[in-house]
C-alpha cells in the first residue's frame, strides 16, 4: 500500500487515540490543533506553579486506556503513574454524607451506616448491572454505520437489556427505594450532561462501573493521558501540528479531500478525521448548502448536553477535604428541572469539587492547594447573558464552598484564579451551544442515530470525540476512535487486532 495520508482535525482524547493508532499502523498522520497545549477539554491548565485538568477528572473503565496503548505495542505504565481512589469519592447531601468505596464489603458497611432504615439491595444492583454491561459493551465497541452494521446479533442479544422504557432513576427503583441512596448510583447522568430522570437506563452502567473496576486519578492529572499519547503519536512518526487552526474541510463533490488552514494553507488528504466538536464543526467548518440531514438549519434542533460553570482556585492554603466531592443541592430534582427544562439558574445548586492536590503533591507547591470546581448550569440556549451573571455566579459559588464544605476562608487564600463559563466553552473552546458533553445521549440521538463515525454525508470523512458513536466520556471517546481507525484500515486492507481482548472485563458476576 502506498502511504496514506490521515489529516485529523483536533488533538482531544479522540483525535489523539486515532492518531496513536493509526501511526502504529504505518499510516502518515498529521494531527491539527488551534490550542498550543494538546489535549481538547483533557489539557491541563499550568500557573503559577498550580496545575489543574481542564474537564475529565474521573477515569474510569482504565482497561480500555490500556488497551489503546496495548495496541501500539506499549504499557500504559510506562507512560503514566495511576492512582486508585479508595474512597473513590465524597457524597454530601443536605442532611447526611456518604463515602463512597468499589470495595464491596466497605460500600455495604457504609449505606448501612448512612442509610440505617432503607433497605439497600447493593450485591443485586452489582449482580444485573454486570449481565447488562456485559451484553451492551459489544455494541459500544462496533460500527453502527450503516443499517446492516445496526441489526447486528450484538445488538438483538443487547436488546433486553436496553430497557427502553426506563430512566436511570427509575431503573435504580428495582434495586433502591428512597431518594438518595438512587441518587447515589444515578447522578453519573450528570457526566453525559443528563437528568438522572431523562438518562437512558442503560447508562445505570456508568454507577456500576464505578463500583466493579474503580476510578482513577493519574499524577500530574489526567491531561498526562494526552501528553502521553502525544509522546507515542510522535514516537511512531506522526505528526502533530500545535496552535494550527483549521479553517474549513475542503470537500469536492461530496468528498473530503483535505483541510484548509488559518493561514490559508492546504493540506490534502486521503481521508480527514474530525474530532473538533461535531455541531461547531459542521457549521463552522464546511460550508453552507454542502450537509443536509446535518445542515445549519437541522443541527440547531438537535438536543443537546447542558453546559459548565468553572472556577480553577490556586490557594496558599492546604486543604485537606477529600480528592472528589459532590455536593447535592437540597432540592435536586429542582436544580435539575432548572439546568435541563427551565433553563434558568438555580439559588440551590449541585456543584462538584477537586481537591487533588490532597493525593498528587505535583499539582501545587508544598503547602498549598488546587481547587477544581464544576457547577452543571444549562447550556447556551439559554440566553443566559454571562458576563453579567458571572460575578455574581462566582459570590454564589464561594459561598457554597463555605456554607456546604466548610472552606470559609477561601477567598482570603485565592492566589489563582480562573473560571470558564457556558460563553467560553462555545467561543474560545469551539462547543456548539457551549453543551460541555455533546449531542444529547437520548435514544433517538444514540447508536445508529447518533452521527456516523464513517460520516454519512462526506465520503472519506470520519468522526472521533463525544459527538460521535458511542458517546462522551474518555473510555467510549477512546471506542469512537478505534471504531473508525478499524475502518480505514478496513478500506485500506490494513491489518489489525479486529475484537477486543476485554481482559480488564474479568469475570461475570452471575
Ligand atoms: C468539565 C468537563 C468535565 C468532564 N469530566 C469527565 C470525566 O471526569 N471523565 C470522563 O471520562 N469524561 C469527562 N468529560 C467528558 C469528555 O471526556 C471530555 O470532554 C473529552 O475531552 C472530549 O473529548 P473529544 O475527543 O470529544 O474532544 P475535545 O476534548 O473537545 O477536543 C477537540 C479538539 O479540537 C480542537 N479544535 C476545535 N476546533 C478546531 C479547529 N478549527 N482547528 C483545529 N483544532 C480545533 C480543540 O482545540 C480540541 O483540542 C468531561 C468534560 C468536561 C467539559
Amino acid at each position: 500500500m502506498a502511504e496514506k495520508h490521515i489529516v485529523i482535525v483536533g488533538g482531544g482524547p479522540g483525535g489523539l487515540t486515532a492518531a496513536m493508532l493509526l501511526s502504529h499502523r504505518g499510516f502518515k498522520v498529521s494531527l491539527f490543533d488551534k490550542n498550543s497545549e494538546i489535549g481538547g477539554r483533557n489539557r491541563g491548565i499550568r500557573a503559577d506553579g498550580f496545575i489543574f485538568d481542564t474537564g475529565p477528572t474521573f477515569l474510569l473503565m482504565k482497561g480500555v486506556l490500556d488497551e489503546m496503548f496495548e495496541l501500539c505495542g506499549r504499557d500504559s505504565a510506562d507512560y503514566l503513574e495511576f492512582m486508585r481512589l479508595e474512597p473513590m469519592y465524597r457524597l454530601l447531601f443536605d442532611d447526611r454524607q456518604i463515602q463512597v468505596y468499589s470495595d464491596p464489603d466497605k460500600m455495604r458497611q457504609e449505606l448501612r451506616r448512612v442509610f440505617p432504615d432503607s433497605p439497600a439491595d447493593y450485591d443485586r444492583f452489582l449482580a444485573r448491572e454486570d449481565k447488562r454491561f456485559r451484553h451492551l459493551y459489544p455494541c459500544i465497541t462496533r460500527d453502527y454505520s450503516s443499517l446492516k452494521a445496526f441489526f447486528s446479533l450484538d445488538l438483538l442479544k443487547a436488546l433486553p437489556q436496553l430497557a427502553v422504557n426506563h430512566s436511570v432513576f427509575s431503573n435504580l427503583g428495582r434495586y433502591f427505594q428512597e431518594e438518595k441512596l438512587r441518587l447515589i448510583f444515578s447522578f453519573q447522568s450528570k457526566y453525559l450532561g443528563m437528568s438522572p430522570w431523562q438518562c437512558p437506563a442503560l447508562f445505570t452502567m456508568l454507577s456500576y462501573l464505578e463500583h466493579r473496576y474503580g476510578i482513577y486519578h493519574v499524577k500530574g492529572g489526567l491531561n498526562r493521558i494526552s501528553n502521553a499519547m502525544a509522546k507515542v503519536i510522535e514516537e511512531q512518526g506522526g505528526a502533530i501540528h500545535r496552535n494550527m487552526a483549521v479553517q474549513s474541510l475542503i470537500v469536492e463533490k461530496g468528498r473530503a479531500t483535505g483541510v484548509r488552514l488559518a493561514d490559508g494553507s492546504e493540506v490534502t488528504a486521503d481521508e480527514v478525521i474530525v474530532n473538533a466538536d461535531f455541531a461547531y464543526a459542521m457549521t463552522e467548518l464546511v460550508e453552507p448548502g454542502v450537509l443536509k440531514r446535518y445542515s445549519r438549519e437541522n443541527i440547531g434542533n438537535k438536543e443537546y448536553s447542558c453546559s459548565t460553570f468553572m472556577l480553577y482556585l490556586g490557594l496558599d492554603k492546604r486543604y485537606d477535604i477529600p480528592h472528589h466531592n459532590i455536593v447535592f443541592a437540597s432540592d435536586y430534582k429542582g436544580n435539575v428541572d432548572n439546568i435541563f427544562s427551565n433553563k434558568t439558574l438555580s439559588d440551590d445548586f449541585s456543584f462538584y469539587v477537586q481537591n487533588a492536590s490532597v493525593s498528587d503533591d505535583s499539582l501545587a507547591p508544598a503547602g498549598q492547594s488546587t481547587l477544581y470546581v464544576l457547577v452543571p448550569v444549562p447550556n447556551n440556549q439559554s440566553g443566559i447573558a454571562w458576563p453579567e451573571q458571572l460575578a455574581a455566579v462566582r459570590e454564589q459559588v464561594l459561598d457554597a464552598l463555605g456554607d456546604r464544605l466548610g472552606l470559609d476562608d477561601v477567598r482570603d487564600h485565592i492566589v489563582y484564579e480562573k473560571n470558564i463559563t457556558p460563553e467560553n466553552w462555545q467561543h474560545d473552546e469551539n462547543v456548539f451551544f457551549g453543551a460541555t458533553f455533546n449531542l444529547s445521549h437520548k435514544f433517538s440521538q444514540m447508536l445508529y442515530w447518533r452521527p456516523h463515525n464513517r460520516f454519512e454525508e462526506l465520503e472519506r470523512c470520519y468522526l472521533v470525540g463525544g459527538g460521535t458513536h458511542p458517546g462522551s466520556g474518555l473510555p467510549t471517546i477512546y471506542e469512537s476512535a478505534r471504531i473508525s481507525a478499524n475502518m480505514i484500515c478496513d478500506k485500506y486492507g490494513v491489518e489489525f487486532p479486529a475484537i477486543p481482548n476485554n481482559d480488564w472485563l474479568g469475570p461475570s458476576l452471575s
